[in-house]
């Protein structure tokens, strides 16, 4: 027996799923979008007019997410859309989360919809591995009526490429003896971490699949792909050394993204978008009394590339001034120039209660001004509405001056208009 057990949970097309289990359970309709070819995209003028997910039916006919929702119809005429609904996905996604945490004390929620339990230990309570998940994958299906795959290994990383085997609906294990058989043989593209952009050039370096990429000398990687190439090459080999780490139940993660009005090609235009995102997380960590330790910013480029970058804190924080420098230059280390149609800005190691700040010799008595100038704000808003007050900047620009979230989310989408304005 391993002493590591890892489980990924992934679920299969989550909103799409999430949206028909609302529709079936909720509204009584009897039509099931999981059966018929449909998708979630979102609202053309606002340029999330992309597919966001897809129906098994829809993939047949070549539906892809990311691609445009015109793209996606000419392929199939008959597809349904649907629009996207984030606060009922929220709501699914901590339902599924709650479950998890009663097979494993220990779990991390990586996305809304993935986590990862670490399991180790539990088979005096639940057995081997694969019955312990075959039961979380039932029983999340019993309860909350959608489907999930579950990736069982000795690490994070092969835990997660098991989970993306067949689906849905399925348990796969990925061992490290079962390398060489079930992960090497996948397209290199298929390995988490290699973006399309990766994929091109170590496609132009003749590494196809990833066990090519396990085998190629690790200095011709460094050198053509610096830091990133070791750790690819790491991940083809099945090494991945990161822990499970859980958060305490209230400390989620504040932040916040945004898809923008227009592409993102300086850094001014760059600098708002990261403002008005920090706005909207400062006052909700002002909200619940949290300071956050780690700030991170995601890019992503017009070609559905990207990345993102953090760093930590000399001190925790709340000030949206403060983790608007961060980001920002956190933002200029990670852009490479190119266009960027969505940018993200995303904290963490909060700690509550932490009140006031420490008089530093370097900083003054600028915390404290922030601090209070940040509750004034909030509390006028809290009274009179968001908008009652906004920074300057913001004054006639196309961002909203606090962005990001659900809060501004459309949620109801005349696809047909839409296709036809575009057209
Ligand atoms: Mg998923």
């Amino acid at each position: 027996m391993f002493d590591k057990i890892i489980f990924h949970i992934d679920v299969n097309s989550a909103f799409l799923s999430w949206e028909a289990v609302y529709r079936r359970e909720i509204l009584h309709v009897k039509e099931d979008l999981r059966d018929i070819p449909s998708a979630v995209g979102g609202d053309v003028r606002l340029r999330h007019g992309i597919i966001l997910a897809k129906s098994q039916p829809a993939k047949k006919y070549g539906v892809q997410t990311g691609e445009t929702l015109i793209e996606a119809r000419r392929k199939c005429p008959s597809l349904k859309l649907v629009p996207p609904h984030y606060r009922l996905y929220d709501r699914c996604s901590a339902a599924l989360m709650e479950i998890l945490r009663r097979f494993s004390p220990n779990v991390e929620q990586y996305s809304i919809d993935e986590a990862y339990c670490d399991m180790s230990g539990t088979a005096g309570l639940y057995g081997f591995p694969m019955v312990a998940a075959h039961l979380i994958k039932d029983t999340v299906r019993q309860e909350l009526g959608f489907t999930v795959n579950v990736g069982i290994s000795s690490n994070k990383l092969l835990a997660k490429m098991a989970s993306d085997f067949r689906k849905p609906d399925q348990v796969h294990t990925l061992f490290p003896e079962e390398i060489p058989q079930k992960m090497w043989p996948l397209p290199v593209s298929e390995l988490f971490f290699v973006g399309h952009a990766t994929a091109k050039k170590l496609f132009a370096l003749g590494i196809r699949t990833i066990g090519d990429l396990a085998r190629t000398d690790q200095g011709v990687l460094r050198t053509h792909l610096k830091k990133q190439g070791e750790l690819i090459y790491a991940f083809a080999n099945g090494v991945d050394v990161s822990q499970v780490v859980s958060a305490p139940l209230a400390n989620k993660g504040y932040g916040n993204s945004m898809t923008t009005p227009k592409d993102v090609t300086d850094l001014s235009e760059a600098r708002l978008v990261l403002l008005a995102l920090c706005e909207t997380i400062g006052s909700r960590l002002r909200k619940d009394g949290a300071s956050v330790g780690v700030v991170s910013v995601s890019i992503v480029y017009s070609d559905f590339t990207g990345g993102s970058h953090q760093t930590t804190l000399p001190e925790e924080t709340d000030l949206t001034d403060e983790l608007w420098e961060h980001a920002v230059r956190l933002f200029e280390e990670l852009w490479d120039g190119r266009a960027a149609r969505h940018l993200g800005v995303h904290t963490g190691k909060a700690v509550y209660g932490k009140d006031t700040r420490q008089m530093n010799l370097f900083t003054g008595e600028r915390p404290q001004k922030l601090q209070r100038l940040g509750r004034t704000l909030d509390e006028l808003r809290e009274k009179y509405g968001e908008d009652c007050i906004m920074r300057g900047v913001f004054l006639n620009g196309q961002i909203c001056h606090m962005s990001g979230g659900i809060g501004r989310e459309k949620q109801t989408v005349d696809y047909e208009k839409e296709l036809k304005k575009v057209r």
